[in-house]
C-alpha cells in the first residue's frame, strides 16, 4: 500500500464522520428519517481523476480514451452529471439507464450501450442518437445489419465477445466463463472464425469489446481477458490488411476490497499491470473505451440506519436497524460472497467508543435473514444510536428492494461547506408512503374484484 492510498482513505473516512454527525445535526437523519444513503461527492471527484489520470500515465499522446461509467452501478443522475463534470461518460444497458445518461447530459458520443437483450426499438433509437453499441450474438449483429442498411448513423459498433478464461470467486458476477450468457463465446467451435468474418464482410464494424467480469475478478484475469480480446483485435485486422478495429471496450470489473479502508487495487495498478501484460493496447494504434462501476462508486456510499431496538435472544446480542434487504439486497441474501464493514455511531452521530461485542445488525425486514452483519464485533450499539454499511455507494443504496413495501430511502451528496462543517444536496428524495400506495396499485383498488370472466355471476 503506498502514502498516498493510505492517507486518501484516512481523509475519507474522516470525511465520512463528519457527514454522518452533520446529517444527524441538520435532521437528515433522526427518529423520522431512520435510514439515508450519503455520498461523497469529494471523493467521487478524487476516483474519476484517479481513474482518468492511471490511463493518461500509460496512454500515447492524443489516444482517445473514454471512460464511461456503468450506470447500472449507481443509476442516479446527479451522480452520472457529477462523472459527465469530471471526464466520464455512460455505459448503459436498458432504456432506463440512457435515459438517466440523457437526463443527466451525457452526450451521446459519450455514451455506449451494451446490454444481451436489446430489442429493436432501442438499437433504433441508440443508431439515430449516434451511441455506440456492443452487439451481443449474430441475431443481434442481424438487426444491426438491417439497421444499418436503411439509415447512415454515426453509432461506432463492434461485437462483445466473451474469452472464456474462467470466472472468478463469485459465479454471478463472473461474465467470462464457458458457459456466461454474454456475448459471443470465442473458444465455442467456429466461433472465432465467425467472428473474424463478420468484420471482414462488415466495414462499419469498428470496435470489439469485451468484460471479463465484476466483484471477486483478480486483476491478472482481468488482464488475460484484455490481453485475449487485444490479440484478436490485431489478428482481424492482419486478415482484412487494415486497422479496421480501431477502438478496444476492455469492460470494467476492478473489484473492491470490502473488508478495508484503503483502496487496493487501484485504477494506476490495474493500468501498470495491461502495460505489462499488452503493451500494444497503447501504443496509439487504438482507441480505448473503459466501463468501470463499481470501482468509482462504492467507496463514496455510505448507508446510514437509526439503531430502532436492541435486544437479546438466546444470548445473542441484536441491534435492529432500519438497514437491511432494502438497500443491501446481495449482502443479506449472498452474505459470505458480499460482506460489508459496519461502523458505529451514537445517537448524535459521533463514533461510538467502545468497548466492543459480538452483536449482529439486523434489518427492519420480516424474515430472520436479514441480517447486514452477523457475529461482528463492534462497540456496543443503544437504542438510538446508527449503524453504518460502508463502501456502499454502487450496487447498494441505489438498487431499492421493495420488500415488505419498505420506502426508498432519501439519498444525500455531501463536500464541506468551506466553514468547517458539512453542506449536504438533495441527490434522490426519499419515498413517501402514499408513492409506495401508488407505486402498488393503488390507483386501480377494485381492478381484481370488478374483474368478470364470461359466464360468471
Ligand atoms: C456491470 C458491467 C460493467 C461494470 O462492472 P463493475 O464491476 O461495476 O466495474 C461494465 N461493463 C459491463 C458490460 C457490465 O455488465
Amino acid at each position: 500500500m503506498d502514502q498516498d492510498t493510505d492517507s486518501e482513505a484516512r481523509e475519507r473516512a474522516a470525511r465520512r464522520d463528519e457527514a454522518v454527525r452533520g446529517a444527524v445535526e441538520q435532521g437528515l437523519l433522526g427518529p423520522d428519517a431512520a435510514v439515508v444513503g450519503l455520498l461523497d461527492v469529494t471523493g467521487i471527484r478524487e476516483s474519476a481523476a484517479a481513474l482518468r489520470a492511471a490511463f493518461d500515465a500509460v496512454t500515447a499522446p492524443g489516444t482517445p480514451v473514454l471512460h464511461a461509467f456503468a450506470v447500472k452501478a449507481t443509476p442516479l443522475v446527479p451522480v452520472l452529471r457529477l462523472l459527465h463534470e469530471e471526464g466520464i461518460g455512460a455505459e448503459v444497458a436498458s432504456p432506463g439507464e440512457l435515459a438517466l445518461a440523457r437526463a443527466a447530459g451525457v452526450p451521446p458520443d459519450r455514451t455506449v450501450l451494451d446490454s444481451p437483450a436489446k430489442t429493436p426499438a432501442e438499437l433504433r433509437e441508440a443508431l439515430a442518437l449516434g451511441i455506440a453499441v456492443n452487439a451481443d450474438n449474430p441475431q443481434e449483429l442481424h438487426r444491426l445489419d438491417a439497421l444499418v442498411g436503411s439509415a447512415p448513423s454515426r453509432s461506432p459498433l463492434g461485437i462483445r465477445v466473451n474469452p472464456q478464461i474462467g470466472g472468478g470467486t463469485i459465479g454471478a458476477t463472473s461474465t467470462a466463463t464457458r458457459t456466461s450468457k454474454f456475448g459471443v463465446a470465442l473458444r465455442d467451435e467456429g466461433a472465432r472464425e465467425w467472428v473474424a468474418r463478420a468484420y471482414a464482410d462488415r466495414p462499419w464494424l469498428t470496435r470489439l469489446h469485451a468484460h471479463t467480469g465484476s466483484q471477486g475478478i483478480p486483476l491478472p484475469l482481468l488482464a488475460r481477458g484484455v490481453a485475449e480480446t487485444y490479440a484478436l483485435a490485431e489478428e482481424i485486422n492482419a486478415r482484412i490488411g487494415r486497422p479496421q478495429i480501431d477502438t478496444l471496450d476492455i469492460g470494467g470489473g476492478l473489484p473492491v476490497d470490502f473488508a478495508a479502508e484503503a483502496t487496493a487495487p487501484t485504477y494506476a495498478q490495474y493500468a501498470r499491470v495491461l502495460a505489462e501484460e499488452v503493451p500494444g493496447l497503447f501504443d496509439g494504434r487504438y482507441g480505448l473505451v473503459t466501463e468501470f462501476g463499481r470501482s468509482l462508486l462504492a467507496r463514496h456510499g455510505t448507508v446510514v440506519a437509526r439503531v430502532e431496538y436492541t435486544k437479546t435472544s438466546g444470548g445473542r446480542r441484536i441491534a435492529v436497524t432500519h438497514a437491511g434487504v432494502q438497500v443491501a439486497t446481495r449482502t443479506v441474501y449472498a452474505p459470505e460472497a458480499w460482506p460489508l464493514r459496519i461502523a458505529a455511531y451514537d445517537a448524535k452521530g459521533r463514533p461510538r467508543p467502545g468497548p466492543e461485542v459480538v452483536q449482529d445488525v439486523a434489518g427492519p425486514a420480516c424474515f430472520s435473514g436479514d441480517l447486514l452483519a452477523e457475529g461482528r464485533t463492534l462497540p456496543l450499539l443503544e437504542q438510538g444510536d446508527y449503524a453504518a454499511a460502508l463502501d456502499t455507494g454502487a450496487y447498494y443504496f441505489a438498487h431499492h428492494y421493495a420488500y415488505n413495501s419498505l420506502a426508498r430511502p432519501g439519498i444525500y451528496g455531501f463536500a464541506p461547506d468551506g466553514t468547517g462543517g458539512v453542506a449536504f444536496a438533495t441527490v434522490r428524495e426519499p419515498q413517501t408512503v402514499a408513492e409506495v400506495v401508488a407505486e402498488s396499485g393503488g390507483a386501480h383498488p377494485s381492478a381484481l374484484t370488478t374483474l368478470r370472466t364470461p359466464g360468471s355471476r
